[in-house]
């Protein structure tokens, strides 16, 4: 059976809270191996997510795995929240750089997430599951591509177990990316992160900031339903199973959807694949 998770992020206002809510119940019955829940860098949501991560415990009875970015932390601040998610019953941590809040001058104890590893590997042994983040059209700030590869490779050394990669649109980027680091002789599984379309203008700006390319026909097809809300989402849903379908015949070890706290664009996905 093909392992499939979802992606939260935690809500800071009530309206929110109820949408996650909602689309939790509603994703839950997919059976996810896990749910994960974001982390804002240099704190701002540190209290959000353990919150966020308990109420996916208890309310929904959800295998919770906490993202923890270390840009901006310090060592008790990061040691803190292992103990406080090890008290939670989370055995699974998302770890990751984040990026540094425009106004923060300094980076904390930790400049990469390779080292956020390596010291959560020191602090909780091999208690937790470790997820890296991928980027098979590489990460915006990397030197070139080959360097990237080889700095991915440097996170599972210190003691990832797994990556799940930044959303992309064209499959042959992650089958070349799983290649390349096979290559370099990382053998840990790779899940593609999916990105289901709903907003075609809000893709685009997240799009633009994390270096995920959109391909041409996509943006144009996409562009010519205009505000037609229903059949953007009819055609981003089509469009995404399809990746899908080729990405698990591919050898993908499972679906990371970045759900964005709503269950509709993933589910129609979901109800367009045979899993
Ligand atoms: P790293 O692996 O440290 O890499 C960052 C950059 O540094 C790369 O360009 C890399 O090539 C370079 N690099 C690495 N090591 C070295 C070295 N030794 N010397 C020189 N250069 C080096 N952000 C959040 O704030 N919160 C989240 O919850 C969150 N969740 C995410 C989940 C997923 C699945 C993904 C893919 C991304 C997520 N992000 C999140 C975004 C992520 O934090 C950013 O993309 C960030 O810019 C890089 O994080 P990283 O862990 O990949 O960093």
């Amino acid at each position: 059976m093909t392992a499939i998770s979802f992606e939260f992020f935690p809500p800071k206002t009530d309206e929110q809270r109820e949408q996650l809510h909602a689309a939790a119940q509603r994703l839950k019955s997919r059976s996810p191996e896990y749910v994960s829940v974001t982390f804002g860098a240099g704190g701002s949501t540190l209290s959000y997510t353990g919150e966020t991560v308990k109420q996916l415990r208890e309310r929904h009875a959800l295998s919770v795995a906490p993202h923890l970015s270390c840009m901006g932390g310090t060592r008790a601040e990061i040691a803190q929240l292992l103990d406080g998610y090890r008290q939670h019953g989370c055995r699974r941590i998302v770890a990751l750089r984040g990026d540094l809040p425009s106004g923060m001058a300094t980076p904390g104890d930790f400049r990469y997430a390779a080292e956020l590893v390596r010291f959560i590997r020191e602090h909780s042994g091999d208690y937790f599951h470790i997820e890296v983040a991928a980027y098979p059209e590489t990460h915006p700030q990397a030197e070139d591509a080959l360097i990237d590869l080889k700095h991915f490779k440097a996170k599972v050394e210190a003691g990832a177990n797994g990556a799940i990669t930044q959303y992309f649109f064209n499959p042959d980027a992650y089958f070349r990316f799983v290649d390349d680091v096979r290559k370099l002789g990382v053998d840990v599984p790779i899940v593609p992160g999916i990105m289901p379309i709903s907003n075609f203008t809000q893709l685009k700006r997240f799009s633009d900031g994390c270096g995920a390319e959109i391909p041409r026909w996509i943006a144009k097809r996409m562009q010519a339903h205009g505000d037609d809300t229903e059949s953007v989402r009819d055609l981003g849903a089509e469009v995404v199973a399809q990746l899908c379908r080729r990405l698990l015949e591919g050898g993908a070890p499972g679906l990371h959807f970045y759900t964005l706290n709503r269950a509709k664009a993933t589910e129609a996905v979901l109800s367009r694949l045979d899993l």
